[in-house]
């Protein structure tokens, strides 16, 4: 990669986006992002108050209905050329993600082609949105149904993945017809604000699109959910924010999109090809230093191979290269932030003292930044923290089962139920696992599943919705049904 770091941040826009300018923030407040492999700033940002947010949704509001009629082969022709953009500006997505989040070079530009792949599976999406037409049994009515933009939509995004948590809403949603109020995370809003500017230069209208960053995410929330011009919220973070949101969203009886917290299990079976499994594990556990939704959370492996996975899983770990993403070679970046690091420096010390054994790693790395060695811990005990809380970071708990049962039942004991994963040679069991976990997502002898062709959601306190695949658009439409008096029934 050949960029210069800073022409990059000088190219991201630093304002709020409002009806298809950037501009100040009412307040004139700002807020810092920060690089969390060393600590330094990175730019100076607008902080939106719920003026703003307000303001953004009048934008926002004064189109609606305009952008509505636009055709779907405008719309879709708006997210290839964003899918274009994007993909050519590649090096520049995937420097700033790893400056602003920490996630390595590789990964970023990983998540690059991820992120862009929504934008041009809904390209494609926009224009086959198809409805039904059937007769009425009693042959009175000719009964046809079709999908409308729901309407305005607040979309909230967290900072693990900060261009593809954007692009999973926002090209649904122009695909379908809304006009959208973004909110990015605090922490990386920078992918966000150089993505919102790369969907103007695409063709997006005016008033569209508008971002507003800030301190105070529930000051931007809180007069748009309140406000009944609003008609959606999407949102992808915790499970106690999204709990807020959809108590507040209960108001004015908003469609809802949940994307939120998950505890993936990771069952490795006697019969499992065990290098496979390694192989998985790695993507599983460690894309993304361990911070993501899908991220394998607990290990249950059979005792008979336990050992064998262990023994080989540890050594892929202590083979990863910690360090500050942008450099040659490294594999594994920083936490988010300190408060990231404290937490996970404590789930490990709960788990030791409660008897688990530091196979590799165990402790903090580096005079600067925020760095956690990769670690594996065997004789969990299923009361510790990390068996039982959302890690999000390089941690690794191996906990034991003897009976395919007592598997499912230790996978299932969690409140969240977002993905999952299971390694078997064994057909049967594979589907009998499908049945019996309590999972949204599955992955089957693969560690990496997300894609933007396939319906991506929870069940449980996971949350509600999905995105991507044919089913990432309905969440951006109501359905109406609409009934013709049949010529041929009698008057
Ligand atoms: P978070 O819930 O703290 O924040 C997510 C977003 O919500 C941010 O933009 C934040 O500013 C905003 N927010 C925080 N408090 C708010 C409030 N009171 N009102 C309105 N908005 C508010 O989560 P995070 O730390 O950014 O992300 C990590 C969490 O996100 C993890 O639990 C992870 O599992 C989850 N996540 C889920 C998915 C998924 O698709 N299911 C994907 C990525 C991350």
């Amino acid at each position: 990669m050949s960029i210069d770091i800073q022409e990059l941040l000088a190219k991201v826009p630093t304002g709020l986006l409002i009806g298809g300018k950037w501009q100040e923030a009412s307040s004139g407040e700002t807020f810092d992002v920060e690089n969390p492999a060393t600590g330094e700033k990175l730019a100076t940002l607008s902080s939106a108050n719920s003026d703003d947010a307000v303001a953004a949704l009048d934008a926002a509001c004064g189109v609606q209905a305009d952008w509505a009629k636009t055709s779907p082969r405008e719309r879709s022709n708006i997210l290839r050329r964003a899918f274009e953009l994007v993909t050519e500006r590649k090096d520049e997505f995937a420097a700033l993600m790893t400056l602003e989040m920490g996630k390595p070079l590789a990964e970023a530009y990983g998540e690059v082609t991820y992120g862009a792949e929504y934008l041009r599976w809904f390209s494609e999406e926009a224009v086959r949105d198809y409805g039904r037409s059937l007769p009425a049994p009693e042959g009175t009515l000719r009964m046809v149904t079709r999908r409308k933009p729901v309407g305005p939509c607040l979309l909230i995004t967290p900072w693990n993945f900060p261009l593809a948590m954007a692009t999973r809403k926002v090209a649904p949603a122009v695909a379908a017809g809304c006009v959208m109020v973004l909110k990015p995370a605090k922490l990386t809003p920078l992918t966000s604000q150089y993505f919102a500017q790369t969907m103007i230069e695409a063709g997006l209208p005016a008033g569209v699109l508008n971002v507003v960053s800030g301190q105070s995410a529930s000051a931007i929330s809180e007069p748009l959910l309140a406000d009944s011009r609003l008609r959606k919220v999407s949102f992808t973070g915790s499970t106690a924010v999204g709990k807020t949101l959809l108590k507040a969203a209960a108001e004015n009886v908003l469609r809802t999109s949940m994307e939120l917290g998950g505890n993936a299990p990771f069952i490795v079976f006697e019969d499992a090809d065990i290098d496979q499994a390694v192989a998985g594990a790695m993507g599983a556990k460690m894309r993304n230093i361990g911070e993501a939704c899908t991220a394998a959370n607990r290990f249950i492996v059979h005792e008979s191979v336990a050992d064998e996975f262990v023994a080989k899983f540890a050594a892929k770990i202590s083979e990863l290269n910690v360090g500050n993403g942008l450099e040659e070679g490294i594999t594994c970046g920083p936490l988010i932030e300190r408060k990231a690091l404290d937490n996970i420096a404590a789930l490990v010390e709960d788990a030791v003292a409660k008897g688990a054994t530091v196979v590799t790693g165990g402790k903090p790395r580096g005079e600067e930044g925020y760095f956690y060695s990769p670690t594996v811990l065997t004789n969990v005990s299923r009361e510790a923290r990390v068996a039982q809380e959302e890690i999000f970071g390089p941690v690794a708990p191996i906990l034991t089962f003897r009976e395919e049962a007592e598997a499912i039942s230790l996978a299932n004991d969690t409140e969240y139920g977002l993905a999952s994963y299971v390694f078997t040679e064994n057909s049967d069991r594979m589907w009998r696992l499908a049945d019996g976990l309590e999972f949204g997502l599955m992955g089957f002898n693969a560690g990496v599943i997300s894609n933007a062709a396939a319906p991506f959601g929870g069940v449980k306190q996971s949350g509600l919705g999905r995105e991507g695949g044919a089913e990432g658009i309905e969440e951006y439409t109501a359905l109406q049904y609409i009934g013709v008096r049949d010529p041929y029934a009698n008057a």
